[in-house]
């Protein structure tokens, strides 16, 4: 499994991408969410027009989809011709499809297929098996786990650990998850912390967290931090794991 990360920062950071990665194997490409930053950093990675075939979207904030009308429109000027599918909350589907209508406005011609996914507890598309749980923010978001047979990735989208959502992290080798602030937040905030984290990471053993979306104030505390931990790390733009 290949784990690009295209961006990590938070909602307004002034200088890192927002937060989406792209993870495939031999089989399958996804790009996780598609914030406003997130078009332009896959183009300069040159790859091929077809590559990624499903779009998750952990939630519909805007800087997980707001990039969504400039990447599809580009996918429609250079005739990419392989389906896409795109996995989204039944409940958010309506604005994700206002944005896709964006892309090609006021033409409706599209070079290739588009189908919707419902994301559930549990899925499988092609020979990955995916699982879903809810964190705590102010909008419905679904973490994610990747299970592609080999290996398995978590990745939490916004919002702060459930028992749900620490359910999913045990199952996986490699945890991604949302740290915005260094000090400790309200337990019914929307955000996690790097105290929570830190404290989580220890629970949960061996396994490699990579910290992502840390308000911009706070991310050179929450790396000074980690490094002090063997298997904490804070994300980074342009980091690709191999696992
Ligand atoms: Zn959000």
């Amino acid at each position: 499994m290949k784990i690009d990360v295209i961006g990590c920062g938070s909602a307004l950071s002034t200088d890192l991408n927002t937060s989406a990665i792209m993870v495939s194997d031999q089989t399958q490409c996804w790009l996780i969410d598609c914030g406003p930053t997130i078009p332009r950093a896959l183009w300069q990675r040159n790859l091929d027009i077809n590559q990624i075939k499903v779009i998750y979207f952990t939630h519909i904030h805007p800087d997980h989809c707001a990039g969504l009308p400039a990447l599809l429109g580009q996918w429609n000027a250079f005739k990419r011709s392989a389906p896409l599918t795109i996995y989204c909350q039944k409940p958010q589907q309506e604005s994700l499809e206002q944005l896709v209508s964006l892309a090609s406005w006021p033409d409706k011609a599209w070079s290739f297929a588009i189908t919707w996914g419902t994301i559930e507890d549990q899925f499988q598309h092609e020979n990955w098996q995916l699982e879903s749980a809810a964190t705590q923010h102010e909008v419905p978001n679904r973490a994610l786990l990747i299970d592609t047979g080999k290996q398995r990735l978590f990745y939490s989208g916004d919002g702060r650990p459930t028992d749900q959502s620490i359910a999913l992290m045990h199952k996986a080798e490699i945890i991604f998850q949302e740290c915005a602030c260094y000090d400790a937040l309200p337990s019914d905030a929307s955000h996690g912390d790097y105290q929570q984290s830190v404290a989580l990471c220890r629970i949960l053993g061996n396994k490699s967290m990579y910290l992502y979306h840390c308000w911009d104030e706070y991310r050179p505390m929450i790396q000074r931090a980690a490094d002090k931990e063997s298997h904490l790390h804070v994300s980074d733009d342009g980091l690709v794991l191999e696992i």
